[in-house]
């Protein structure tokens, strides 16, 4: 029996993209296998938010090219799997991949697995499943490579998601979490008539809505079996009163998860993020006002370029205000085809580690000091 293995790097929607891909092998009659040795196809789906990131799929690649020496002494087994890139370094021109991975076998984009109804494949987990609702992103943030590597905002249709959510639901499963680069923006992409469509049924109309989550967010709450259902990632710029409102409702996990990058408001500029500090501690307040046992969680980046002691100072004073529950906290890393690229990456890894500490300690190693917190902007 033909044998797969999978290696996958980087965030819940390449976990998403990895249960896909194992559907994929499944319907061919391959068998999924932990250990890369037995595998006649190796898939490794890689993450190319950080260079970090990248330098541990090409050490991966390295070990996993000592098994597959096409002649080895006598007597010791050759392997022969097959290796496969997938995922988001796609992004760069394949000429540049072959040469400087020359031991994959086939670079294959993601699209070009032909993806299913999740019901149709096994979840990594069997309480929560992961239900991708759109694709990509549109939002162009200064640093960052994933309306490249995963080009523009596309969403999925919004009667398959509830199709597929109801089947998890008879299927046994309790939680989901709705996966996208930018959920509050679902739906913005449909046509009128489409999004008018949806809103006359839910009787939406009064409110001035741009987007179609909120509708989604009350559509699935009402399919009985899902007891909590979770979303990743919001963007503060989109996330407007409807979506709060439909935040409430009780099924909805008491997690958010909204990334404020910086804490300073000329730097936010550069990063191309549409809000200020100020902004956001008013919508956090906001959500606070309507869902006050929510926690709240972010992303933060230290060190973007030309981000001087003060910048970052008003990072730290953010995240104090607001009492974070956790953050990843990333130090800059500079990408190709970014638009911060350009910019002087000036700023020492000493330094940006630093920076990366205080507010890892603030906030991931304090809780008791942010609970302390936790009451500021209520
Ligand atoms: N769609 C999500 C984030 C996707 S990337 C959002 O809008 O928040 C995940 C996280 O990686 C980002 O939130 C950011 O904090 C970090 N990141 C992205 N590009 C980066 C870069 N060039 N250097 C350091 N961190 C980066
Ligand atoms: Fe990247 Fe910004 Fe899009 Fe998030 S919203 S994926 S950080 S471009």
């Amino acid at each position: 029996m033909k044998k797969y293995f999978i290696k996958v790097f980087g965030c819940a929607m390449n976990v998403a993209d990895t249960e896909r891909i194992a559907g994929w092998y499944e319907a061919r009659g391959y068998r999924r296998t932990e250990k890369p040795r037995e595998a006649n196809e190796v898939v490794i789906v890689t993450c190319s938010v950080r260079q970090t990131a990248e330098d541990r799929v090409y050490g991966l690649i390295n070990n996993l090219a000592k098994y597959k020496i096409p002649a080895l002494p006598a007597g010791r087994q050759n392997t022969k799997y097959k290796i496969i890139l997938t995922g988001c370094m796609l992004r760069y021109p394949l000429k540049y991949l072959k040469e400087k991975l020359p031991n994959v076998d086939e670079f294959v984009k993601i699209s070009n697995f032909k993806f299913q109804n999740s019901n149709l494949h096994e979840h990594s987990s069997k309480v929560c499943a992961l239900v991708p609702i759109m694709e990509g992103c549109n939002n162009f943030c200064s640093y960052c490579v994933v309306p490249y590597a995963r080009g523009r905002e596309v969403s999925r249709p919004f009667e398959e998601i509830v199709c597929e959510v109801e089947g998890l639901a008879r299927r046994g499963y309790k939680e989901i979490t709705l996966l996208g680069q930018n959920v509050n923006s679902y739906g913005k992409d449909f046509p009128p008539e489409e999004k008018r469509r949806f809103l006359n049924c839910f009787n939406d109309l009064n409110h001035c809505i741009k987007n179609l989550f909120a509708t989604l967010l009350r559509t699935l709450h009402k399919i009985g079996g899902l007891e909590k259902i979770s979303f990743l990632t919001s963007n503060p710029w989109d996330l407007d009163d409807n979506i709060i409102e439909a935040m409430a409702l009780p099924k909805i996990d008491r997690y958010l998860h909204l990334p404020v990058q910086s804490g300073d408001d000329e730097i936010l500029r550069k990063m191309n993020r549409h809000y200020t500090a100020e902004d956001y501690l008013k919508l956090v307040k906001k959500i606070r006002t309507k869902i006050p046992d929510i926690k709240i969680g972010t992303d933060i980046i230290v060190g973007f370029p030309g981000e001087t002691e003060e910048q970052f100072q008003n990072t730290v004073q953010l995240c104090k205000k607001v009492g974070f529950v956790k953050a990843y906290v990333a130090m800059y890393s500079p990408r190709l085809q970014t638009a911060a690229y350009k910019l002087v990456d000036e700023i020492s890894h000493k330094e940006k580690r630093r920076r990366w500490k205080i507010l890892d300690d603030l906030i991931n190693k304090n809780p008791a000091q942010n609970d302390k917190f936790l009451s500021y902007v209520r």
